[in-house]
């Protein structure tokens, strides 16, 4: 027997350290530590604070002097601390000398059950970027909000309604620790509402390398009503709205401040944090002892706006008198600035004192890039940006994307993970970025390997389906008869499609009960059954949403579909969890292009799931023939055309995939299905994991704007001084430019153009003269420059030439300032004129 005292010093402590850590959960290998303690809780909750928090002090001691439990945590202690000496990526590529944090800024995070936080898929976005960015090395700190009653919790009633719950999040329960100032005190700051002085307090969760940061108004110290700011995620009115992303955005920046954390890069996962900008302008004004105008030049080249909405009516607007009363001191006596041009931030027309305040504005007007999450919402988003850069052309909108991902360890199925663990040996594959590529992999199992991990999760989601309904029968009141019989009519064996997200209108959750009768004949085949698992909310003030979704529970309970359509009460992370890693089809039906880019279904991927979806968001760049379905003509149309979608809908059920679930082999296997899973996999996994999306922000924007915001603030804000002063000195002189002429001159296959320009005061090096035409698939524009040849007082000669392809008249002048200066155009000074 090994002597007790040759093994690592194992305590209680080092346990809670364990569960405290997010990181832990990202291979289900670990769950057995869990499961060995309090398998029930550990089912019912899947959060290891909790079990520890009902387990005595010396339970704990005696657990830990069992061998099995004790091999368990220092395997795990173990396995973390080779982790966190393994480089990571970001250290290998030595990208720490140019990045030291990026703040993220989050309304919701969707990290695991045990911290419920979120709603769905923007929390879904931070919460797996996060734990990638941990995987990958990357410094991130996130920012969010600990909602007292979270999102609220969903049962539906015996007559097919939904009732809102809103349990509280016990914060002794959570993985989350008091946020400590240096001395070891928790940390307690201010901010100020109209007349009165608020408190926030902070907590912290571990994400592997990386901590989430949460602000939290319930202090005994502030009144019922600030108390509340931090109740309810997407819950109040407008007001109360405007005060929690006054918390979040404010206090979330003066948080980071107070934990001593500086980071270089501000990322802004959508506007509700916008205020953020303003706070970190004001800091370093403060700081550095210069005017709002050069800390914002000098802040904003590091600040990161990433929009999620594919509609104008997404964003969140304020009425000016509410932002007046919550902002004018703020702005007038801390940013120094009139309350009016605070508001013109948030506005299309400064001018125009009726016009809202727009949270996705003043995210733009404080950024140094914007991005969309899909190539798709990228197109969308240039187009309802459009009007803050008016003459510009659509594709000069300066909104990029970076298409979202998720954080397969956190998706993909214990079961699956294994197999690939006995496959691939020490990691699990897909994680990091060395792992062996889905393609080294699957070369190496055969279809019947594939088939059974497939038959397997299925089976593991239809026993999870049954006791999830006998749970909910139960609290319903429902029968031990009727409980026992719960999905009695699941079978593993069948075709198992799975519908869960939102109930909203523009979801379209209800485009496969078009023509009910047709749905039920498709899955009450005689030989091809096929079963449908259904779930999601809908927001307690969106009626519509409310009504599709009773409209799913009459359909459920028609007898003659009893039993094989199953609608899972209170989707969340758990209920999403089991649906994508079981279901054989994940099915999406959004109106294009209103979803910006939707991830679950990337999330049945990894788990050999396919995909029948509009061609709308993620989908619209993946979908190849193939490997999954799509629905739509990749065109967008009015809701009257829903009819067209769903008769493209059931026809793809009834002739292509039911018939090629069930066509088998001699040894039982759907190989024309597998052969799909094959393809699904190896083009998709990757290209649509959180891996791949965190590496894209990091050498795409972190670092880049990290460098240009340490550039603007070296040398007491020097270039921020001189840049400010440019833009301001343009906007100024600008309507001094004018075009005198442009002369055309053909030469042999050439054009040679010569512009006269009335430039006033304008140096020509600030400026850029330019040939412009649109191309004519409406895909881009074909730009060329013009260079100095002549500068004579107030006016100069700009030259040059290009082939004489397309007709002169397609080209028109045009001038711009000029990139060189250094200043993001359009994005932060979107001057231009035209030929006339
Ligand atoms: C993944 C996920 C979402 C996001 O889903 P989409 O419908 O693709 O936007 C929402 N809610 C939960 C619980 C999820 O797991």
């Amino acid at each position: 027997m090994t002597p007790a005292f040759e093994r690592p010093a194992i305590t209680p402590e080092t346990l809670r350290r364990l569960a405290f850590d997010q990181s832990i959960r990202w291979t289900s290998q670990n769950d057995d530590l869990w499961q060995l303690i309090d398998n029930d809780l550990w089912k019912l909750t899947r959060n290891p604070s909790l079990i520890l928090s009902t387990v005595p002090e010396q339970t704990l001691e005696a657990l830990l002097r069992r061998a099995d439990c004790h091999r368990l945590v220092a395997g795990m202690v173990q396995a973390q601390q080779a982790r966190l000496q393994q480089p990571t990526w970001f250290a290998r590529q030595n990208f720490g000398d140019k990045l030291a944090r990026v703040a993220y800024f989050s309304m919701e995070y969707m990290l695991s059950e045990a911290l419920p936080i979120y709603s769905g898929g923007l929390g879904n976005v931070a919460g797996d970027q996060l734990k990638a960015a941990s995987d990958l090395g990357v410094p991130v700190t996130a920012v969010g909000m600990l909602w007292q009653h979270g999102y609220f919790r969903q049962s539906i009633g015996p007559d097919g309604r939904q009732q809102a719950l809103y349990p509280v999040n016990d914060t002794r329960q959570m993985p989350i620790e008091p946020l400590l100032d240096a001395s070891g005190t928790p940390l307690r700051l201010a901010i100020q509402l109209p007349g009165l002085q608020i408190w926030l307090r902070g907590w912290q969760a571990t994400v592997g390398l990386n901590r989430l940061l949460l602000l939290d108004t319930n202090d005994p110290a502030n009144p019922p009503i600030a108390r509340l700011i931090t109740s309810e995620l997407y819950g109040g009115d407008n007001e109360m709205r405007l005060r929690q992303e006054l918390v979040l955005g404010i206090g979330g920046w003066r948080l980071l401040e107070a934990a001593g954390l500086r980071a270089d890069v501000l990322h802004l996962n959508d506007g509700h944090a916008a205020f953020a900008v303003l706070e970190r302008a004001r800091s370093h004004m403060a700081r550095e002892r210069v005017t709002f105008e050069v800390a914002l030049n000098a802040t904003r080249a590091g600040n990161l706006f990433t929009t999620h909405t594919p509609v104008e009516a997404g964003f969140d607007r304020f009425p000016p008198e509410l932002v007046s009363k919550y902002l004018e001191r703020y702005a007038e006596y801390e940013l120094g600035i009139p309350l009016q041009s605070m508001l013109a931030m948030g506005r299309k027309h400064a001018q125009d004192a009726a016009e809202p305040f727009n949270m996705a504005y003043l995210a733009t007007r404080g950024a140094g890039a914007v991005n969309a999450v899909s190539q798709l919402h990228g197109r969308t988003s240039r187009y309802i940006f459009r009007e803050l850069y008016p003459r510009w052309p659509i594709e000069s909108v300066p909104v990029g994307h970076v298409t979202n991902g998720i954080h397969l360890p956190a998706w993909v199925s214990p079961n699956a993970e294994a197999h690939w663990y006995e496959l691939h040996g020490d990691d699990i594959p897909w994680r990091g970025t060395d792992q062996a590529s889905v393609d080294e992999l699957l070369a190496r199992v055969d279809d019947r390997w594939l088939w059974q991990i497939r038959q397997h999760a299925r089976s593991e989601l239809l026993g999870f389906v049954r006791s999830h309904l006998a749970r909910s029968l139960a609290v319903h009141g429902a029968s031990p008869t009727e409980i026992e019989v719960a999905g009695s009519r699941l079978h593993p064996e069948r075709l198992t499609l799975g519908f869960a997200r939102r109930f909203a209108t523009y979801k379209r959750p209800n485009l496969l009960l078009q023509d009910p009768e047709r749905l039920a004949r498709i899955l009450c085949h005689p030989d091809h059954p096929v079963q449908l698992l259904v779930a999601g909310k809908a927001h307690p003030a969106d009626r519509a949403g409310q009504a599709l979704l009773t409209e799913w529970q009459q359909f459920a309970d028609r007898p003659d579909v009893a039993g094989q359509v199953v609608f899972l009460e209170d989707y969340d992370m758990r209920i999403a969890r089991h649906m994508v890693q079981g279901v054989d089809v994940w099915l999406n039906t959004p109106r294009r292009p209103w979803e910006a880019s939707g991830t679950s279904g990337m999330k049945v991927l990894a788990n050999g799931g396919l995909n029948l979806s509009q061609l709308d968001g993620w989908w619209a760049e993946a979908y190849v023939a193939d490997l999954g379905w799509a629905v739509g003509d990749g065109l967008e149309h009015e809701p009257e055309h829903d009819a067209v979608d769903a008769e493209q809908l059931y026809r793809l059920l009834e002739e292509q995939v039911v018939p090629c679930f069930y066509k088998r082999d001699e040894q039982d296997i759907p190989t024309a299905w597998v052969k799909r899973m094959r393809r699904s996999m190896s083009e998709l996994v990757e290209q649509f994991s959180a891996d791949r999306t965190v590496r894209e922000y990091t050498e795409r924007y972190y670092l880049p704007l990290s460098t240009a915001y340490r550039q603007r603030c070296a040398d007491g804000s020097a270039l921020a001084t001189t840049l400010a002063q440019q833009v301001t000195w343009l906007q100024g002189h600008w309507h001094e430019l004018d075009f005198v002429d442009v002369q055309w001159l053909r030469d042999g296959d050439q054009y040679r153009i010569k512009a006269r320009l009335h430039v006033g005061n304008i140096e020509p090096a600030q400026i850029r003269v330019e040939l412009f035409r649109q191309k004519p698939d409406g895909e881009g524009a074909d730009i060329h420059s013009l260079r100095l040849t002549r500068h004579d007082g107030a006016f100069a000669i700009f030259q040059g030439q290009l082939p004489a392809g397309s007709p002169q008249g397609d080209y028109t002048a045009r001038v711009i300032p000029s990139t060189e200066l250094g200043i993001a155009i359009p994005l932060e000074l979107g001057l231009i004129s035209w030929q006339r």
